[in-house]
């Protein structure tokens, strides 16, 4: 299991993207070669647990998306014939929920400074 962040070395200042495994002895910056302790298990595991739940909100917000796009689709095929509020309504609904689930997939980024 690993989890990914952006480390900012205190030496050099240089950012990289990284993935701090679990197990791992410590965080080494790639152009200067500074290193400190890794980060202990528990705050690790908080992180992983942030981060999953940041993917899962974002798989829902795809899948949200997704179905607003289809209602979208029914939405303005079935118009001239029927009453298309229903598909408006769910066109509607689900992006707004794909929006909200998206802003909470993507709010926080974690940043180690070392
Ligand atoms: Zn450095």
């Amino acid at each position: 299991m690993s989890v990914p962040v952006k480390a900012t070395c205190s030496e050099c200042l240089t950012t990289h993207l990284t993935k701090l495994e679990f197990g791992q002895e410590d965080i080494r910056c790639p152009a200067c070669g500074h290193a400190m302790k890794n980060l202990p298990e528990g705050e690790l595991n908080e992180l992983d647990i942030a981060c999953k739940k940041q993917k899962m909100n974002g798989i829902i917000s795809l899948v949200c998306f997704a179905i607003s796009v289809v209602g979208m689709f029914q939405w303005s095929f079935t118009m001239v014939k029927d009453d298309t509020t229903v598909w408006m309504i769910v066109t509607i609904l689900f992006f707004l929920v794909a929006l909200v689930f998206g802003v909470l997939g993507s709010t926080k980024r974690f940043i180690v400074e070392f």
